[in-house]
């Protein structure tokens, strides 16, 4: 006995002390790799779609749907894949028993990688559903909004009436007009976005229609105090267009830019041929010296109905659908829609169309 508690001095009771430390740090780590693994599996759980964690090409956790995966060379490849450039990597993996679906490898840490796999198929038929849905809505409310507006006109202004009786008319009138116009914006969307759609091409010069269209917005103009011109550059080619979609484009433009001006600014359209990389192209710009897109929305205006905070809280008529349709018309011509801003200074909206060589 004695010697036992010789040989426990102050340096083996250090020592026991340290291993204790150890052995409850391990223990500590070893609960929270498991209750972390427990998380995991949970998320993985409550995806409805295939999903699978690997290490390398080696998988380490799934869900039940993920379970056919585990062996596929290609979701093992896309995960590898992201492991290496360390970033997303998106891939449609081809037809297995009929299905194309879409792989999403996101790299996680300690070498880790989720793929997630979207049916494409099942996606599709979701955006039609959607697509048809909205289509059918949207008919459904035109011919009762028609009605309303129709009889909101024929009711007019009568001789002795009180001014609150003409405001509620002049109130159905207006909020009438503006749903129609939301139901006219979806009905447009819900048709660019069918696989039916396609453009009535036909030659056209740019110019003219530029010029047909600021004639259409110089009264608005005016009334809100906004100077409005045009710049074009001579000699423009003609292109194949649509005209009635493109000059649904140049109108949703220049709504927004008179719109987003305070009283006293300006609104320029200009046409150019392009330069350099958009040498076979014309470029179109609608310029405003508004209040300009805070840099937090930029990423969203062409989101179907986002508007910016701004616009939200104000009385500015608007649905958050002109920009995803002006760009959607542009991109199905083969162009671009770009947009540059300085808050407080001006916006421009620039689109490019292709002409022929
Ligand atoms: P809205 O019907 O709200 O105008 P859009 O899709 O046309 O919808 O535009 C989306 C958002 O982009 C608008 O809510 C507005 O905040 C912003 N925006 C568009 N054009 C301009 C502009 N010329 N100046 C400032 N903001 C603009």
């Amino acid at each position: 006995m004695p010697d036992i508690i010789a040989y426990f001095g102050p340096l083996e009771l250090a020592g026991a002390a340290g291993l204790l430390i150890l052995l409850a740090i391990g223990t500590a780590w070893i609960a929270w790799r498991r209750a972390a693994h427990r998380r995991r599996q949970r998320l993985l759980d409550s995806l409805p779609y295939p999903a699978l964690v690997f290490h390398g090409r080696h998988p380490r956790a799934h869900n039940s749907p993920g379970a056919d995966w585990l062996a596929n060379l290609d979701v093992q490849a896309i995960a590898a894949d992201a492991l290496t450039r360390r970033q997303t990597v998106v891939r449609t993996i081809p037809a297995v028993e009929g299905q194309s679906f879409q792989a999403r490898a996101v790299a996680l840490s300690r070498g880790e990688v989720m793929v997630l796999l979207e049916d494409l198929a099942a996606a599709q038929r979701q955006q039609a559903f959607y697509r048809n849905f909205i289509q059918n809505v949207s008919h459904e409310l035109k011919t009762p909004l028609t009605v309303i507006q129709g009889h909101a006109a024929r009711l007019g202004d009568v001789p002795g009436d009180t001014e609150s009786w003409q405001a509620s008319r002049r109130i159905i009138a207006d909020e009438g007009k503006r749903l129609t116009q939301l139901v006219d914006n979806l009905l447009t969307l819900a048709r660019l976005e069918s696989p039916a759609f396609s453009l009535d091409l036909a030659p056209l010069h740019l110019s003219g229609l530029l010029e047909e269209a600021i004639l259409q917005v110089s009264d608005l103009a005016e009334a809100r105090q906004i100077g409005l011109s045009l710049n074009l550059a001579p000699g423009l080619p003609r292109l194949d267009g649509d005209r009635a979609r493109l000059k649904q484009v140049v109108l949703n433009l220049l709504d927004n830019a008179l719109k987003y001006t305070p009283p006293g600014g300006s609104v320029v359209v200009s046409a150019r041929l392009g330069e350099g990389a958009e040498a076979a192209h014309l470029v179109c710009a609608v310029q405003d010296t508004g209040e300009g897109i805070p840099v937090d929305d930029l990423p969203y205006i062409f989101e179907k109905l986002y508007r910016a905070r701004r616009a939200r809280g104000r009385p500015v008529e608007g649905s958050g659908l002109g920009l995803t349709i002006a760009q959607q018309i542009i991109r199905a011509h083969g162009g671009d829609l770009r947009v540059e801003t300085a808050v407080g200074h001006g916006t421009t909206f620039t689109f490019t169309l292709p002409v022929k060589p």
